[in-house]
């Protein structure tokens, strides 16, 4: 399912040669454009046409507006159903090409060839595609597995530093819900750069495949991968609206730290685990100012959480570094006082 591409491409080659496709459409942003596609292309060996797809860079074309411009232009290109659309891409591309792909004539098949470490090692693992609706993330989308993912590391030479960082946020999220080993390597790291990271991609990758293969749709153990997002998304969402986007990562990294601390609060983690994570986490992320965000509006984008049940709100906690509950509900106050304890890090 996840294969590590070695340097020509052989095992992709080999799937394009097995399955028996009626043409390849390439989804790419203009940076995979630019730095991946012509490393693809220069590997990849088949007799079939392939077309190029292109929509802009970032979060904001994550929308319904490029995935219907998509549709349109697969119908114009008389896409049938054996075709095969390849993402490559971060998030946002495996994201919309998942969701373009399985909803397209109710379905064709996909592939993702991530480029970010956020793709690499979550995004286009496990999945869930999907597209933003008005402010919230992920609204509406689908739950369909690429035919492959073919990881190939050195993509990620060309990804600038922050991105790097965004994607580092879940890994560190990996060690702590489910590998104390793992977290423990990643925050022996001082320098975060691709020749410190790419040792640890494979066991990110390992946990995310393994929890997914666990529950894939997302009724138990698979939600302990939200720790750190349901507050992430709300500071995601209201960085965005204010016209002051952070990456994904940044906010999930926040969320986490919000997150740690009202896992103290609640009784399930010592202040001493709270305050080592917290501690780690601050050494590579900067603080995301939200003191502008009043509670009630995060609370509103918390209540609306896709994880509520009965509009309740559901966190994951940790129960201890290395272990992560799920569907627990907090108290309001504690949420709160989670708040104010990440805007008194200032
Ligand atoms: P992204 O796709 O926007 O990529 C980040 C930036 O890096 C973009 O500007 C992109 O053009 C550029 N880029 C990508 N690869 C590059 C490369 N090799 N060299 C240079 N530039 C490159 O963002 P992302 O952080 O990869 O993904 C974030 C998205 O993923 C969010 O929409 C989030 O909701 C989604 N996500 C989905 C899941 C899931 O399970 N489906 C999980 C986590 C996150
Ligand atoms: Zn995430």
């Amino acid at each position: 399912m996840i294969t590590l591409l070695n340097d020509n491409f052989s095992q992709l080659n080999n799937f394009l040669h097995e399955k028996s496709f009626s043409k390849i459409f390439i989804l790419v942003d203009e940076n995979t454009h630019e730095y991946c596609l012509p490393i693809l292309l220069g590997n990849m060996e088949t007799d079939l046409a392939f077309e190029i797809l292109e929509i802009e860079a970032g979060e904001e074309m994550k929308n319904i507006q490029t995935a219907n411009q998509l549709w349109e232009i697969l119908t114009e290109m008389k896409a049938d159903r054996k075709a095969l659309i390849i993402n490559l891409g971060g998030g946002v591309i495996t994201d919309m090409g998942g969701f373009v792909a399985s909803t397209y004539k109710r379905g064709i098949q996909f592939i993702n060839i991530p480029t970010t470490l956020l793709s690499m090692c979550d995004a286009s693992i496990g999945g869930k595609t999907g597209i933003d609706l008005m402010h919230y993330k992920n609204m509406v989308g689908t739950f369909t597995f690429p035919e492959q993912i073919f990881v190939y590391p050195k993509f990620l030479d060309t990804l600038p530093f922050k991105e790097l960082r965004s994607g580092f946020a879940e890994m560190l999220k990996h060690g702590l819900i489910a590998d104390k080993a793992h977290w423990d390597n990643l925050i022996r790291i001082h320098t975060l750069d691709t020749e410190a990271l790419i040792p640890h991609i494979q066991t990110s990758m390992d946990i995310k495949q393994d929890v997914v293969e666990k529950d894939f749709h997302e009724k138990n153990i698979r939600k302990t991968l939200n720790f750190g997002h349901t507050i992430g998304h709300a500071i995601e969402s209201l960085c965005l609206e204010q016209g002051n986007p952070v990456l994904h990562g940044e906010a999930v990294a926040a969320g986490m730290i919000c997150e740690a601390h009202l896992a103290y609060l609640e009784n399930l983690i010592s202040e001493e685990d709270a305050q080592l994570i917290i501690e780690n986490i601050q050494r590579y992320y900067p603080y995301l100012d939200i003191t502008d965000f009043k509670d009630e509006e995060i609370f509103a984008l918390l209540l609306n959480d896709k994880k509520n049940i009965d509009s309740k709100i559901n966190f994951s906690l940790l129960s201890e570094i290395g272990a992560c509950t799920y569907d627990y509900e907090c108290s309001q106050k504690n949420i709160t006082g989670s708040l104010s304890f990440y805007r008194r890090l200032n």
